[in-house]
């Protein structure tokens, strides 16, 4: 008897402890899910994005070679304070839409997707997204004489902003392409991609022969993909360090920010 005594004593205090083990565990679930006042909420309200600052973009940031890319690239070196002010201009809002609004040919549509894409895992401030409705970036493919009438004979892109020297910034852009001097796919992805460049803010172009492997802002680009500079560009100029409306000097100053964060 004092046998089985002791055996029920023991099952009941298992049972006992199992129930106060699944109680806490349940209480420390309930302390850590949303209706439980955050108790133990480990995530600040407004998570500061240090996690999508690049190591190599962080690296560069404040090196000075990359802040003369960088406003080479951002900041249109033809235009002075007495024609157009040397600012910055990005879009600020959550969700731009580009429109092709005529057939660019085989693939175009979804090497712009695909454009699209990279950019929206390069920076979080804007949902770049191919669409129709509302369309703030629009791209039209000419013939070869509508295009040189609307623009010229000496390019073979073209891409005209609308902007606020400031907050929101770009506000409308239409990029032009003359689809009679893109003899290859190639040639049409690289105009592509040097448009759209210019249309999420980046006016200038680099001149010399020695960048033309380097950047798809050279004047005459060859590349289909963003250089590994490129795309640093556009993640500082698509962080909180960089608003439109900056001036060269306080873009250079972000520039520095950025390469402080996080450290
Ligand atoms: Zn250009």
């Amino acid at each position: 008897m004092r046998l089985v005594g002791r055996l029920v004593v023991t099952l009941l205090s298992l049972v006992v402890l199992a129930a106060a083990l699944y109680g806490g565990v349940r209480a420390f679930e309930w302390l850590q899910s949303r209706d439980a006042f955050g108790l133990l909420a480990r995530e600040p309200v407004q998570p500061v994005q240090l996690t999508t600052l690049d190591p190599y973009t962080r690296k560069v940031a404040g090196r000075a070679w990359f802040g003369n890319y960088f406003t080479t690239m951002v900041f249109d070196a033809g235009s002075t304070s007495a024609t157009r002010p040397r600012i910055v201009a990005k879009w600020e809002r959550k969700t731009v839409t580009v429109d092709l609004l005529n057939d660019g040919g085989p693939g175009v549509q979804s090497y712009l997707r695909l454009l699209l894409r990279r950019l929206d895992r390069l920076q979080s401030q804007v949902d770049f997204r191919l669409g129709n409705t509302d369309p703030l970036i629009t791209v039209q493919f000419l013939e070869h004489g509508a295009y040189v009438r609307q623009n010229g004979a000496d390019s073979v892109g073209n891409t005209r902003t609308r902007f606020y020297q400031g907050p929101p910034g770009l506000i409308r852009a239409r990029i032009s392409v003359d689809v009679g001097v893109q003899d290859t796919p190639d040639e049409m992805r690289s105009t592509l991609i040097h448009e759209l460049t210019h249309a999420i803010g980046a006016s200038g172009h680099f001149l010399s022969a020695s960048d033309r492997r380097h950047s798809v802002m050279y004047k005459a680009n060859t590349l289909t993909n963003w250089s590994q500079n490129d795309a640093a560009v556009i993640r500082i100029l698509y962080s909180p360090f960089i608003r439109s409306g900056m001036s060269e000097a306080a873009a250079r100053a972000g520039l520095r920010k950025y390469a402080r964060a996080g450290k």
